[in-house]
């Protein structure tokens, strides 16, 4: 495919444009490593952060021009990496595709063969980005918290932003593994959705959205919290002696307006999660244990597909807080 179509962000002195443009193979990026792979491109997602780049509402992109979308799975189709050949399937998150280097939201892609994973057997493309990187950072701070040591049999764990991506995948995981999910959210009529995903109890985001206290009542073995700023502060606050705390977002904001008095007093740990720059091994173990641990029946529940053509007017949904679950974008 020599031609093929892409959304492109471009910047000038008036500010952001956001349009699709017919480009060629030649309009992307080589590496000077030159073990580039080609893609042929037939799902990607909406992520919380491919929202704010075709918005503008945060400096994500850094390169002019750039084709947004932080992740993508489809089929090489010219390969110069030693791993890769013609017909892989393969997955990409991160590593600064759709930031600083041409992303997924396209028909094709050109990037360095060592960003590149070979998709897991138990997924097809769609699930995959189903799954996406808002699936895989979930399971990353899954495995933060099972690094600290922490067990179903140690009490409640917390989800907030329960109903987003991050959540709603972190919600199905801690669930199936048998840890007692509680799900925090501000769309209670929600509830539902949520206790099917396996949640035990659900809460009201309102709770936590305040102003924190250096200590609050020690309620959570641990938690996965997508929010950060106060949601961050009052979760830390609350975490039970010894407990952890896996942090990945800044859905409410990116400050931490709290107290060293939960680390200092309750011997908690916070363990930040990044999904962009990890080692490919440990993205590969992430990728290994979504495969084993994902009810793929529950997560068709969660996700719905849109053409990409969609993604512009799906953006500024997602930083409302107006989609549930995960979006796949059909790239056919
Ligand atoms: P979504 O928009 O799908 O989910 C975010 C959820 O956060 C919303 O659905 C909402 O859930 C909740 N929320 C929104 N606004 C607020 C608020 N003001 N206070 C408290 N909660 C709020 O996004 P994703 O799940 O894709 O991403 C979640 C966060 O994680 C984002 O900040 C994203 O940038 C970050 N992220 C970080 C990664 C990393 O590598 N560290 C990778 C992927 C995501 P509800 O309606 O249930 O309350």
């Amino acid at each position: 495919m020599d031609h093929f179509t892409a959304l492109v962000i471009d910047k000038n002195e008036a500010g952001q444009s956001v349009a699709w443009r017919e480009l060629t193979l030649d309009d992307l990026m080589t590496s000077e490593a030159g073990r580039d792979v080609d893609v042929r491109i037939s799902a990607s997602t909406l992520n919380y952060k491919d929202a704010l780049a075709i918005t503008g509402k945060a400096p994500v992109v850094r390169r002019w021009p750039m084709i947004p979308g932080i992740d993508f799975a489809g089929s090489v189709s010219r390969s110069a990496h030693a791993d890769f050949k013609v017909g892989d399937k393969v997955l990409l998150n991160g590593w600064g595709v759709g930031e600083t280097h041409m992303g997924g939201y396209a028909q094709m892609a050109r990037v360095p063969g060592d960003w590149l994973i070979k998709r897991p057997e138990a997924f097809d493309a769609h699930q995959a980005m189903a799954l996406g990187t808002a699936g895989y950072t979930a399971m990353l701070c899954v495995m933060a918290l099972e690094r600290h040591g922490l067990t179903p049999d140690a009490g409640k764990v917390l989800v907030t932003g329960a109903a987003g991506g991050v959540g709603s995948v972190a919600v199905l995981l801690l669930a199936r593994l048998g840890f007692d999910v509680v799900a925090s959210t501000g769309r209670l009529e929600e509830a539902d959705y949520l206790k099917a995903l396996g949640a035990g109890e659900v809460i009201d985001r309102a709770g936590l959205s305040g102003k924190a206290k250096p200590l609050g009542r020690e309620t959570w073995a641990g938690a996965i919290d997508v929010a950060g700023s106060n949601t961050l502060a009052n979760v830390l606050s609350q975490v039970r002696y010894g407990g952890c705390v896996a942090a990945c977002g800044l859905a409410q904001g990116m400050d931490l307006p709290g107290s060293v008095a939960p680390f200092i007093l309750r011997a908690i740990t916070l363990a930040g999660v990044d999904s962009v720059m990890v080692a490919k091994p440990k993205r590969i173990e992430a990728w290994q244990r979504l495969a084993r641990d994902i009810d793929s029946g529950k997560l068709a529940e969660l996700t719905e597909t849109h053409p990409l053509s969609d993604v512009v007017d799906l953006a500024p949904k997602i930083l409302e807080g107006k989609i549930r679950g995960r979006i796949v974008l059909d790239v056919g």
